[in-house]
């Protein structure tokens, strides 16, 4: 129930307006958040590469109508990638990008338009020698989603896609993509979807967890596990073993500033483990999504809004 609404409540202009313009504490974003600018993002990188943790950075902005907008995202992915580059960052840090951030939703034509954009953030991810990964946003965005995927994947079969255990499309979905060489992360899925489409059940999702990431570990892609699940994490390290898996043949993902101590441990342990280092102004709708997650971080951030008020 708070899931929901907190998922819901990450798409009210109204209340966006009224939680970005309260008084509080940067410190609970920043947790989550390594910024607003490309610099602030590159930083973030370097800290966690100095620590051995990859990243993929994820230019905060989604749902736009507006194709200005979609175009800016565009030009901010480019100089991103381009201060990445000049970093010598580009072995250690991707880009993820949201297709409703660039287009997807236009009115006329809005996935063509995505489509031609995306290409244009992969040519210069190519040209400095990285990849580039679509985040899946709600049910209703996954056929078009996927499409892309597959437009881009003709001239660039390194693009990377997203799955989400929680649909009851998945095991399919996962059967049909997760081909050679093909870059597939598996999340539980951020978005409140209903018991015609997904599972709803923790335990449910879970288990269908497990039998994506076994046939996503069995197959020939290159799986990328996104979860701070301990319990799904340890299954994985055990699957990924009877698999006859290198530990360079799949990774773990987790987002900044959860599980941090387990992003070491496992990177410890010789495991690929990358990050999600998001960064911008619109944090709204992504830090509602993180509290719908874990209500202990709708605690932290409720005292934060209490105490600068
Ligand atoms: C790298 C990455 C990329 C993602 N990309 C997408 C995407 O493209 N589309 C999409 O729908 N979803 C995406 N997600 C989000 C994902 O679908 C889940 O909503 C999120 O990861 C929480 O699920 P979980 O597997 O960690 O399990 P949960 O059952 O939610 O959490 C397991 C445990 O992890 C810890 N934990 C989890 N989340 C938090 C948090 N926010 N704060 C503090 N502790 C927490 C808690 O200890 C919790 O008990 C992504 C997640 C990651 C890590």
């Amino acid at each position: 129930m708070l899931r929901k609404s907190l998922v819901a409540a990450s798409r009210s202009a109204k209340l966006e307006q009224v939680v970005s313009t309260s008084p509080l504490s940067r410190a609970v974003v920043n947790r989550f958040v390594a910024g607003t600018s490309a610099r602030d993002a590159v930083q973030k990188v370097q800290a966690l590469r100095d620590q051995g943790l990859y990243s993929t950075v994820d230019r905060l902005g989604e749902d736009t109508l507006d194709r200005e907008q979609a175009q800016s995202t565009v030009d901010a992915y480019i100089e991103v990638l381009r201060a990445i580059a000049e970093a010598g960052l580009t072995d250690w840090a991707e880009v993820s990008v949201k297709l409703s951030a660039v287009g997807q939703a236009l009115p006329d034509g809005g996935e063509k338009i995505a489509l031609d954009n995306v290409r244009s953030i992969c040519a210069v991810a190519q040209e400095v020698g990285t990849t580039v990964t679509f985040d899946m946003e709600d049910h209703t965005t996954i056929d078009s989603t996927l499409r892309i995927l597959h437009g881009v994947r003709e001239q660039y079969s390194w693009a990377g896609g997203v799955l989400q255990a929680q649909l009851y499309r998945t095991e399919d979905d996962v059967k049909a993509h997760a081909v050679a060489g093909s870059r597939i992360r598996l999340c539980k899925g951020a978005y409140a979807e209903g018991p015609d489409v997904a599972f709803i059940e923790r335990l449910d999702i879970d288990k269908a967890y497990v039998r994506s990431m076994r046939a996503l570990l069995e197959s020939d892609g290159y799986p990328m596990l996104a979860t701070h699940d301990p319990r799904l994490i340890q299954i994985g390290q055990a699957l990924a073993l009877r698999a006859g898996r290198a530990k360079d043949t799949f990774e773990f993902q987790m987002l900044l500033g959860v599980r941090p101590e387990e992003q070491l441990r496992l990177a410890g342990l010789g495991y690929k483990v990358r990050v999600y280092v998001p960064y911008g102004d619109q944090w709204y709708p992504y830090m509602m999504r993180r509290m719908a997650e874990k209500p202990a971080n709708l605690a932290l951030f409720l005292r934060s809004l209490v105490s600068r008020s």
